[in-house]
């Protein structure tokens, strides 16, 4: 069985009803799923979908780039009463982090420190685990990181999503007690000798599974959109790369989903 760790519901790129799309995911062995926020509104939306089906939970959090209309203290109340109402249902905060890939109609990197910092600071509070949205910014979360190490007595967790980059910094994020979430991008021809190199590398109780569905369909099918069921090429490659077998991967990476995002495991 799997968990597909990150996907975005609802979304205007999916051409079918999400009721087909999450029972296409159980029949391909693919039991649960975790929906990720993006910004306050699409948090809202999330947490609509999850609230009817038991085996789906949410995360709620602001993209670097989203609501940018929005101030860091409205986020920060939309926030708690989000959780406050939801409780049960939301698993993690995120995703959040920073995005230097393209910022110029976004934030700039001093406005996505502070909010990262305060979804930070949210996810300690709350003994939450961060999902982690990092496109060039390994030397600004290594600094807020820091900072927020331990809070109140929680210590802070969480996940890096989507993970391209190489083992260094993965194995910072390993010792800070982070998991390492890796999607369809690892079955692309031209995946980097660094990230194969991380993903023999991870020790196995850290590895996660993802699609970023419907974006980042695997490589057989690429350019079109991704759909949670397709977690399962995820796994099958994180297992060729390490040599390992597919019942063992989907096996550990199911556990370590309930570990790090304290869902009741059966
Ligand atoms: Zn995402």
């Amino acid at each position: 069985m799997l968990i597909d760790t990150h996907c975005h519901f609802p979304h205007e790129k999916y051409d079918q009803e999400l009721d087909q799309i999450i029972k296409d995911s159980q029949n391909n062995d693919v039991k649960k799923l975790i929906v990720i926020g993006t910004s306050i509104e699409n948090s809202k939306k999330t947490l609509e979908v999850v609230n009817k089906y038991n085996n789906l939970f949410a995360t709620i959090g602001v993209y670097p780039h989203e609501d940018k209309n929005l101030s860091l203290s409205d986020i920060q109340k939309e926030l708690e009463n989000l959780y406050r109402k939801n409780k049960s249902k939301i698993v993690g905060i995120g995703e959040c982090g920073i995005d230097l890939g393209n910022w110029e109609d976004g934030r700039n990197p001093d406005e996505q420190v502070e909010l990262f910092k305060l979804q930070t600071g949210f996810a300690i509070e709350h003994d939450l685990p961060l999902v982690l949205h990092n496109r060039n910014g390994d030397k600004y979360i290594e600094e807020i990181f820091s900072k927020y190490a331990v809070f109140k007595g929680n210590k802070l967790r969480g996940v890096a999503h989507c993970y391209v980059g190489n083992w260094n910094f993965a194995k910072y994020l390993i010792d800070f007690g982070f998991y390492i979430s890796f999607s369809g991008i690892i079955t692309f021809p031209k995946v980097s000798s660094d990230l194969i190199d991380t993903i023999k590398k991870i020790p196995k109780e850290r590895i996660l599974v993802e699609t970023d569905s419907p974006y980042l369909a695997p490589q057989k099918y690429r350019g079109q959109i991704n759909y949670p069921k397709y977690v399962k090429i995820v796994a099958e490659a994180v297992a060729q790369i390490r040599n390992a077998s597919y019942d063992e991967i989907a096996q550990i990476t199911y556990k370590n989903a309930h570990n790090l995002f304290n869902i009741k495991y059966d």
